[in-house]
């Protein structure tokens, strides 16, 4: 059975590099989609007793249900869509703040001081500078400005710059208003992109801010999966479906059970791993329920256990070998991996 620990120790560890990586800005957690898929309730519950007081989700589905999740009282959710029309009172009804991303919105919302999503180059939600310059001048005052870079990952790319300055322009029109610019990424493009609030997703769970492995964050999401077989193979032998894998030279697989249908994105059979017994045991096949893995090189019987995600097994690895990124790693892993949160508080 594949097992699916959700490490909250690492949740805080990682939350404090962030903390400090901020430097002085606050770390606003960022738990849409129910936490990337590792639980929004215990995530944000344990980065509540962490200090976070201020949580971004997608949709109002998402921040009523987090409402009921955290302690009642100072705690401030955020919902990334919006307010579209009609949804003003259940906003209301579960004290959610809307970051509006559309002038009808602005000029529909009342109270209290909403957050104002301001385009900046993504072109994605939001409205553009010289919309917010219009709302500015009538009246308008949102207790927050917020946009989102496109290339954060990338510190060479000269879109995150032309994205900061327009981003001083917006910002410029609400001088009473806080400013956010940063995801996990922007955090690590220097000083000028942290402003008041960051807003980290991925590199709470352990993603590195420029997709590639950062030593100072822990795996929070460990996968791990039993070795159910051991199979020899001879030289041009194949294994799984269709063409998927030919053995060059006889080898050995260790079959593991877990597969697709557990969240391993199945295109990760060229370039994914699992760690085995101290070692990379490079993937051959994936399929919906079984993993096999090569382990010529290693010592393995079994009923021993294969790290698929992990301290060892790489999150940003991984998503290199799906042609993804870590975010839909995660938010992949299935109901089918039986799960524990570690360190609840
Ligand atoms: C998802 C999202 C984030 C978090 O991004 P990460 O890359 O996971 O840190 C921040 N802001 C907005 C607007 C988002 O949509």
């Amino acid at each position: 059975m594949t097992l699916l620990t959700i490490d909250l120790d690492a949740l805080a560890h990682n939350y404090g590099v962030l903390r400090r990586a901020s430097e002085g800005a606050e770390v606003a957690p960022v738990v849409k989609a129910d936490g990337y898929g590792l639980g929004a309730a215990q995530l944000s519950r344990r980065l509540y007793t962490e200090g976070a007081r201020r949580f971004f989700v997608a949709r109002v589905s998402e921040g009523e249900a987090l409402r009921r999740e955290l302690p009642q009282g100072d705690a401030e959710i955020l919902v990334l869509d919006g307010c579209p029309e009609g949804r003003a009172q259940r906003m209301a009804n579960a004290r959610l703040t809307p970051v509006l991303s559309a002038v009808d919105q602005a000029l529909a919302w009342r109270d209290p001081p909403a957050a104002l999503h301001v385009d900046t180059g993504m072109n994605r939600l939001g409205v553009t500078v010289e919309e917010a310059a219009a709302l500015a001048k009538g009246g308008f005052r949102p207790a927050l400005v917020m946009s989102h870079l496109g290339s954060g990952e990338d510190p060479d790319n000269p879109r995150n710059a032309e994205q900061l300055a327009r981003f001083r322009e917006a910002r410029a029109l609400f001088p009473d208003a806080q400013a956010s610019l940063a995801a996990s990424s922007g955090i690590y493009l220097g000083s000028e992109y942290r402003f008041d609030v960051t807003r980290p997703g991925i590199s709470l769970y352990g993603g590195g801010p420029r997709e590639v492995p950062h030593p100072d964050f822990r795996a929070v999401a460990i996968m791990d999966s039993p070795v159910l077989q051991i199979r020899e193979l001879r030289a041009g032998e194949r294994a799984g479906y269709g063409s998927m894998f030919q053995a060059m030279r006889p080898m050995r697989l260790a079959i593991l059970g877990s597969g697709y249908a557990d969240g391993v994105i199945r295109r990760s059979h060229k370039g994914g791993y699992a760690w085995l017994n101290g070692a990379r045991a490079p993937f051959a096949i994936v399929t919906m329920d079984l993993i096999g893995v090569d382990v010529s090189d290693i010592a393995v019987k079994v009923g021993d256990r294969a790290e698929l995600l992990g301290p060892n097994a790489l999150l940003d690895d991984l998503a290199v070998a799906a042609g993804s990124v870590a975010h839909e790693c995660l938010v992949r892993l299935s109901g089918r991996a039986a799960r524990t949160h570690l360190g609840e508080r």
